[in-house]
């Protein structure tokens, strides 16, 4: 696990999910996590569990609560998603666990604040930066000021998450990106 990882709250959600025994149980788990007064909707949860770029946003955008509260809202559909009794099993509350957990080694990594200067440094000059105002709902709630114009990315928030990569490949250095990541 990277040493920059904020431990104790990785610890309070391996402990919390360690055993979810409900739906209503996984809903008040990740309110409690996102910082709410409130359990999570069973659709936010359903949601959380089955797709992976959602609860990942959830989980980075806990302390951004526009951006969190319209997450919260929209909770994009499940397919097959019928009834909360129909999702009650052992294996989605299993899976359930194993997700938030691997969220929470994603979500929780920090970058290191030479790292982020560097990122910050590469995306300045780089040509394919947006800096207009974005179309997009969610960018306008975050008030973006700049996005990668390959991924679309809110380059402010890109730049902070550790896992994030550089889309460029850097034809001056083959093989890397402009971040100076190895391309695989
Ligand atoms: S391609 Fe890479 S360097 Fe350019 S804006 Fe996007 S993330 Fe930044």
């Amino acid at each position: 696990m990277n040493k920059l990882i904020e431990q104790s709250v990785f610890e309070q959600i391996s402990e919390n999910f360690a055993n979810v025994n409900s739906i209503a149980d996984g809903c008040k788990k990740l309110g409690d996590i996102l910082g709410l007064d409130q359990p999570v909707t069973p659709k936010v949860f359903i949601a959380a569990v089955k797709n992976e770029e959602y609860a990942h946003n959830l989980l980075v955008s806990r302390k951004t609560k526009p951006f969190l509260n319209h997450l919260l809202a929209s909770p994009p559909e499940v397919q097959g998603f019928q009834s909360e009794a129909e999702h009650s099993t052992k294996e989605l509350l299993s899976s359930a666990c194993k997700a938030i957990i691997k969220w929470a080694k994603t979500g929780f990594t920090k970058t290191s604040e030479e790292e982020i200067q560097r990122r910050f440094n590469a995306c300045s000059k780089c040509d394919h930066i947006i800096t207009e105002k974005s179309h997009s709902h969610i960018h306008n709630l975050l008030n973006t000021k700049a996005r990668c114009g390959l991924c679309g990315c809110d380059i402010d928030k890109k730049i902070r998450l550790n896992n994030e990569t550089c889309p460029g490949k850097d034809t001056k250095n083959p093989g890397y990106n402009f971040w100076g990541q190895k391309i695989n």
